[in-house]
Order: structure tokens, then C-alpha cells, then sequence
């Protein structure tokens, strides 16, 4: 009997360590919702130049060639929505896209999907670095319609530094934001299920409360509905 007891009470000490870190690694996003329309409405340089705050906005930032373009257009179903990157680091520009989209339970929601201009570019002058870093810090902190920064990280990489420091200003800025790895399907379920836990140990060492992440892959629509669900649940809040 008392073995038992004893097995009982290491359970559930395993159970209250792990409680936290399910509700957090799997939190279920049920809401289902379809997007019904996505256009382009503008290209600004700056935030103040960007289109009237009048409804929640979604952001996507990430390295050049992490992904963004195929993860949006994924998302709204189109082949060509986000353009796919030109020259890298040359058009510092937010990119406005009006969607609409309705939910399992028949609520319609508008909302502006942004795609922002990546970092971590290799060729670009110091110059040219420290003024994508005030023009994003700017659309960070002053836009007040931001209901969430989606930070892509390539899944078939390690932890990398510049995408850490990054995820680390943020929290300093206290953004709202979540982890979005991409090209799931370039590697092994393991090496990225690796790579995430890496990069979620690593910001453990710095934060009390991990943000959520998702896995995708735009080739094979992995994510596209929990992403979606999760958009979802904030519109609804
Ligand atoms: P961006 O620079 O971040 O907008 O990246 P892109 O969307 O242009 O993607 C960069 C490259 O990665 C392109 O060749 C894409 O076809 C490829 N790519 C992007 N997402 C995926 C994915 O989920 N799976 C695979 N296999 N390739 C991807």
C-alpha cells in the first residue's frame, strides 16, 4: 500500500510540473474559421503613413527568406497575395491586406492582415539595418490596433541568435506575439519537434511565460487551421 502511495505522490508532482508546460505546448485552438476575402490595400513607409486603426490587426515578421510570403499566401488560400521576396532588404515597406472571414458560428470579422518587412539580412548596410529597426520598433509600439506579431522561425534550424534577440526586444517592447515554425516538411517531424524545443528551452532561460507557437508548412497546409482558430479566438475577445 504505501508503494502505491509513494507512486501516487511522484504522479503527482509529475502531474503539476507538466500541467504548465501542456497547457502551454498543446493548447487546443477549436474555433474554426474560413477566410471568405483578402485584398491589398497599401504599402507604407513608416507607421504613421499606415491605413486607419479602425479595426485588429495581424503582423508577420520573420528573416528574409523564413517563409512569410508562402505562410500568408497559405493562409488566404492565393497563390500570389504576398508577393515573394525581391531584393532583400530594398523595399522597407508595411504591407496592408483587408480580410474578411467568418467563423463556424456565422460571426463575420475584418481585420487587417500585415506583412512587414523581414530582418537578419546578410547584405545590407549598417544604415539601412537601423532604419528597418526604428520603422519596426515605431510599428510596434505605436500601432494600437496590433492584436498579435506572428514571428516566424525557420523550423529546420537551431536556435538561431538573431531570431532570439529579436523574440527578446520583444518582451522588452511587450508586444503581444507568438512563434510561428515554418517548413515543417523539410525535415524529419523530430528534427523539428527538436528545433522548437530548443528555441522554447532557450527563451525559458530569460521568460516566466512562454508565448504560443505553432508548426507549419505552407506546402502541405500544415497549421493553416490552428493559426487560424487562434486569430479567431482573439477576434472574439
Ligand atoms: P520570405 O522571403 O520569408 O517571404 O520567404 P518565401 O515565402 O519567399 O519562401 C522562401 C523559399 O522557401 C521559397 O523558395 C519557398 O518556396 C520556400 N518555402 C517557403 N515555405 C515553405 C514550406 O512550408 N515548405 C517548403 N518545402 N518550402 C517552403
Amino acid at each position: 500500500m504505501r508503494i502505491f502511495r509513494h507512486l501516487a505522490k511522484i504522479t503527482d508532482i509529475f502531474v503539476e510540473i507538466l500541467k504548465p508546460k501542456f497547457s502551454q505546448y498543446f493548447r487546443i485552438w477549436s474555433l474554426i474559421m474560413n477566410i471568405h476575402t483578402a485584398t491589398y490595400v497599401i504599402s507604407s513607409p513608416e507607421v504613421d503613413k499606415c491605413p486607419k486603426a479602425d479595426r485588429p490587426e495581424f503582423a508577420f515578421i520573420g528573416r528574409s527568406n523564413v517563409g512569410k510570403s508562402s505562410l500568408i499566401n497559405m493562409i488566404v488560400q492565393q497563390k500570389s497575395l504576398a508577393k515573394t521576396s525581391g531584393t532583400p532588404g530594398k523595399t522597407q515597406l508595411i504591407n496592408h491586406f483587408d480580410v474578411l472571414s467568418g467563423d463556424e458560428k456565422g460571426q463575420q470579422y475584418r481585420w487587417y492582415l500585415v506583412d512587414l518587412p523581414g530582418y537578419g539580412f546578410a547584405k545590407v548596410s549598417q544604415s539601412q539595418r537601423k532604419s528597418w529597426e526604428k520603422m519596426i520598433e515605431n510599428y510596434i509600439v505605436k500601432r494600437e490596433n496590433l492584436a498579435n506579431l506572428f514571428v516566424l522561425i525557420d523550423g529546420r534550424h537551431k536556435p538561431q541568435q538573431v531570431d532570439l534577440d529579436f523574440v527578446n526586444k520583444l518582451g522588452r517592447l511587450r508586444v503581444p506575439f507568438s512563434l510561428v515554425f515554418t517548413k515543417a516538411d523539410k525535415e524529419t517531424q523530430k528534427i523539428v519537434a527538436g528545433n522548437v524545443d530548443a528555441f522554447m528551452r532557450s527563451l525559458k532561460e530569460t521568460w516566466a511565460e512562454l508565448p504560443p507557437h505553432f508548426v507549419t508548412s505552407a506546402v502541405k497546409f500544415t497549421g493553416r487551421n490552428k493559426l487560424l482558430s487562434f486569430i479567431a479566438e482573439i477576434l472574439n475577445t
